[in-house]
């Protein structure tokens, strides 16, 4: 069921039997598609990621980027035949319309395809992701004159896209940028500022690249108020179309970084012979608001980019585990003759494995959930339900970004331990893994920033509905999973959790309209991760649910009526095998990790605030 990267088989459970998306196909706008087909399409992912993208994964690494003599990014050779075989598959737009020329594949099966990608190698992917974001936002935002000129060449993969926020003093607060456009008699803008840290700022695989930028109408109001959006081309498009003159948008530098180095981080310098001309996309002083759409779907991205790497460190490390021999098991202790066996036979190796297993499919169940919201919010016949699914959305954003990112961190740390002294080396992949991953904590806003967005905006969104829908969810996981024999105990550590979460969440709600309200801000962080904790805690109950069903199904099928034939089916039938991994991987979390959830909450309503009372000066 593996190749090495993903677990298709958890895939498969997750679309088809957890949230059952095939009921997606049964109407506009998914009509054309049926499970066969999306098998089809899964597996064709699969093919590219293993077979065209994987082989870039290290040599991109170790050949990284480069600023030439000529100011032109180069990116490492073997991403050029990559990349345009990614592109003729029509994966760049896979999401998108046909009318636009996408292949219109519902987001949570296109999620699923990019799980692949991304576990192949996220630094390539960054190329046809930022493409693909910047095109849409002028398929949403831009005349029809931009769509002719820009729009289809980008989804095709023709020319690449980007997305220019950040400046040297302009990170988290984006506010404060400095960039500024200038009107021109004819209507465009003269572009004058410094952007930093901006991926695929550069590079070669594409004739032209298409930079939406934030920058200030001169006279404009300070703050995000202020700001405007343009699109600003690497080199002038001519009205028919053809390429004109370079647009004065020059390179200042390539960061050299600790990870994903095969993807182009560029300083973009605008405007310093006064000559860069932008279009306004949009209205004036929406910049903010129309960009959010691409750091909405980015943020989503960067959940997968973390799921991806987390899944392919954890099957690496299972793969090592069942091959490394090293040490004489422990109840053999008192046998000199003992023979060493394989890692995995170790108590703490098997404890790491399953904390692992149990986040990979925790948070891919959350980032999967959080796509089908989305296709639910589009197949919806009400306004109610389209409002509930767009809530489940806005509200697992920031979790689909920063708790996956913080936990595929921690899963990728621990697959170097399970590989000891060779997981450090370049030889195995696993350091690769850690390095690429931790970006995600930081770009398309920090996990810090996720957090204040998620405590300061998201659990008030449509007067707290949104969470209210969820709490709702979580409370018929617990109520069905009470009913299945051997989960009944599991349901209640669940239930604990939950309650405590709640009233966590009601106790922040109260304190936002008193003097103590810095406690909800100081502890975002940690409430954001009680959050991701108690959603895994839910989808990993609500999966075991299914699971156990499915295995008493299959028992009773093969007449398996003792432990003993039970047992023996998990060594025979990787079915079976696969569904009691799950319901274990349940288990466990709710066994081990969701009793701290109760504590830690405990702690943040104990309402110490040391850390902002502590003088800087003592730090
Ligand atoms: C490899 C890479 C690729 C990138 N790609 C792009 C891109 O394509 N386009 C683009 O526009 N940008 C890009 N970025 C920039 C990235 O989005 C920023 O680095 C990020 O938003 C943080 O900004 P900063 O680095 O200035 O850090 P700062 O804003 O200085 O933040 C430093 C620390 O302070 C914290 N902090 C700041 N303000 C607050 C606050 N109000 N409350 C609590 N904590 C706070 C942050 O959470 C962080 O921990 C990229 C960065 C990197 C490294």
């Amino acid at each position: 069921m593996s190749n090495g990267l993903v677990n298709t088989r958890d895939q498969q459970f997750l679309l088809f039997e957890q949230f059952k998306i095939d009921g997606l196909f049964e109407r506009e706008p998914y009509s054309d598609f049926s499970k066969d087909i999306a098998l089809m399409m899964m597996s064709e992912a699969e093919k590219m990621a293993v077979n065209v993208i994987l082989p870039t994964y290290a040599e991109g690494d170790r050949e990284g980027c480069h600023l030439d003599k000529t100011g032109q990014v180069r990116v490492p050779k073997c991403f050029h035949d990559a990349f345009k075989k990614f592109c003729e598959g029509g994966w760049l737009a896979a999401v998108r319309s046909p009318e636009v020329g996408g292949q219109g594949m519902p987001v949570s099966l296109y999620t699923a395809c990019s799980e692949f990608f991304g576990a192949a190698n996220f630094a390539f992917l960054m190329y046809s992701g930022l493409t693909s974001g910047a095109a849409h936002l002028i398929e949403l935002y831009g005349t029809e004159e931009m769509k002719n000129k820009y729009m289809y060449r980008m989804y095709s993969g023709e020319w690449g896209g980007t997305m220019c926020l950040t400046e040297p003093g302009a990170g988290s607060d984006v506010g404060a940028l400095k960039t500024t456009a200038k009107r021109l008699p004819d209507g465009k803008f003269l572009i004058t500022g410094t952007k930093c840290f901006i991926s695929s700022g550069d590079q070669d695989l594409t004739t032209n690249i298409i930079h939406p930028v934030l920058a200030r109408i001169e006279g404009d109001p300070p703050g995000t108020a202020g700001i405007s959006i343009f699109i600003v081309p690497k080199i002038r498009v001519n009205d028919d179309g053809t390429l004109g003159e370079p647009n004065d948008v020059k390179v200042g530098n390539v960061e050299h970084k600790m990870g994903i180095k095969g993807s182009a981080t560029c300083t973009l310098i605008f405007g310093e012979d006064g000559k860069c001309v932008g279009e306004l996309l949009g209205k004036e002083r929406e910049g903010m608001r129309i960009m959010f759409n691409m750091m909405n779907e980015a943020r989503l991205e960067v959940g997968m980019q973390a799921l991806g790497h987390a899944s392919a460190a954890y099957e690496h490390a299972v793969q090592y585990a069942k091959e490394r021999i090293q040490s004489t098991p422990v109840w053999e202790m008192k046998n000199p003759d003992a023979k060493a066996v394989p890692i995995i036979m170790h108590p703490d190796v098997r404890r790491d494995l399953l904390w692992m297993k149990a986040m990979v499919e925790g948070i891919r169940a959350i980032n999967f959930f959080a796509a089908y919201a989305l296709d639910m919010a589009k197949f919806a016949q009400t306004p109610e339900d389209r409002a509930k699914y767009l809530g489940f959305a806005e509200l697992m954003t920031p979790i689909c970004k920063a708790y996956s990112s913080d936990m595929a961190c921690l899963v990728t740390s621990k697959a170097i331990d399970v590989y000891g002294g060779y997981g450090y080396c370049q030889e195995y992949p696993v350091e690769q893994y850690m390095r690429d991953v931790k970006i995600a904590c930081i770009y398309e806003g920090t996990n810090g920033i996720q957090a204040l967005d998620l405590v300061g905006r998201k659990l008030g969104q449509n007067q707290g509905k949104n969470v209210m829908n969820m709490a709702a969810e979580v409370q018929n996981t617990i109520n069905r999973a009470k009913a299945v024999a051997g989960l009944k105990q599991y349901a209640a550590k669940l239930e604990e959790a939950y309650f405590a979460f709640v009233d966590l969440t009601m106790t922040f709600a109260s304190l936002g309209k008193s003097s103590s309200f810095l406690i909800p801000i100081l502890n975002a962080s940690p409430y954001l991760e009680l959050f991701g904790d108690v959603l895994v805690g839910h989808f990993l109950l609500w999966g075991a649910e299914i699971a156990q069903k499915r295995l008493e199904e299959i028992f009773e099928a093969k007449g398996a009526d003792t432990i003993g034939k039970r047992r023996a089916l998990v060594h025979e039938d990787p079915e079976v095998a696969y569904y009691e991994g799950k319901v274990a991987a349940a288990k466990f979390f709710a066994a081990e990790v969701l009793p701290t959830v109760k504590a830690r909450c405990e702690v943040i309503k104990q309402g110490e605030k040391i850390p902002i009372e502590m003088a800087i000066e003592s730090f």
